[in-house]
């Protein structure tokens, strides 16, 4: 139904959490935005298969320092390989969507966005066995009406999104670094931007290939002014970025040095940042900040 008049919104910042957030984007070696959309979907089981095993590597590192994380799984895998959800679920992990079939959602009309978020939604719960709260855009692609974006989300029965950076505009303000709540005609959704800091004149994020790009002790240093000023970090990492074995695709040179720079020591310092920092998980922020919601 079309709307006459523009919505009334409604922009609340959430209490500051004292420790920061760690996510995984569960999806294969080869989805990188636009270039897997040339290997057809129909194709996807026919490449070599890394997802599981990064992935449970992935939660061994944080089985050893009893993190539980937030995993964003693309529908696709989990309808496949359905035990990367059962196991993900069985360690303690919060399964949550990253859409179906990773496809660039700036391009997709409100209706083909619903209707994905809303299928891998339900095949998650089904796997899993738990209520599925969150979602996230491949590649925080995000289209240019947050407005639509938000309320078929919460349409689909989202409780909230991380698929916005800190620095993106919504309503004529900056998202900011802290959680938000925003409701739209009185619906409600939670909204936990991804952290980035500047190192001028470029803007970085604080996961992905900028984790593995940036040394250390700079990161760390970066990391750690910036939870002094009490806004939790948004961290987020994919199976693959452990995997300096997997097979180089041919993307231009910045997108591929993005892609495969410092694979060889990340999970050496992804143990480092779980040494430096801790971490918790979207679910049990909103649990524990606003008693109305249960995620068992
Ligand atoms: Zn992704």
């Amino acid at each position: 139904m079309e709307r006459n008049s523009s919505p009334h919104i409604n922009i609340r910042i959430c209490p500051n959490s004292n420790v920061n957030f760690f996510s995984i984007d569960v999806e294969e070696w080869f989805n990188i935005i636009p270039y897997d959309e040339a290997l057809k979907v129909e194709n996807w089981l026919n490449f070599p298969k890394r997802i599981e095993k990064n992935f449970f590597k992935l939660l061994d590192l944080l089985d050893n320092y009893n993190i539980k994380t937030t995993c964003f799984f693309v529908a696709f895998y989990a309808k496949h390989y359905p035990n990367l959800v059962t196991e993900a679920v069985r360690r303690g992990h919060y399964p949550a969507s990253h859409s179906f079939y990773h496809r660039d959602i700036s391009k997709l009309s409100p209706e083909e966005f619903f209707e994905d978020i809303s299928d891998s939604k339900k095949i998650i719960e089904d796997i899993s066995g738990k209520r599925v709260y969150g979602f996230r855009a491949p590649s925080f692609y995000v289209p240019n009406d947050k407005i639509w974006f938000f309320e078929k989300i919460i349409d689909a029965g989202y409780k909230y999104d991380s698929s916005l950076l800190e620095t993106t505009k919504f309503n004529n303000l900056k998202i900011g670094a802290n959680p938000l709540q925003i409701e739209i005609e009185g619906k409600t959704l939670f909204e936990f931007p991804i952290s980035t800091f500047r190192l001028p004149p470029l803007k970085f994020t604080f996961g992905g290939g900028y984790f593995r790009f940036i040394p250390f002790w700079l990161y760390k240093n970066l990391f750690f002014r910036r939870t002094l000023r009490q806004s939790p970090i948004v961290f987020y990492t994919h199976p693959r970025e452990i995997d300096p074995d997997q097979p180089r695709m041919k993307l231009p040179p910045i997108r591929y040095f993005r892609t495969y720079v410092n694979l060889k020591n990340n999970e050496s310092k992804l143990l480092k940042l779980l040494n430096s920092f801790n971490f918790t998980n979207f679910e049990i922020y909103i649990e524990r900040h606003f008693t109305e919601y249960n995620y068992e």
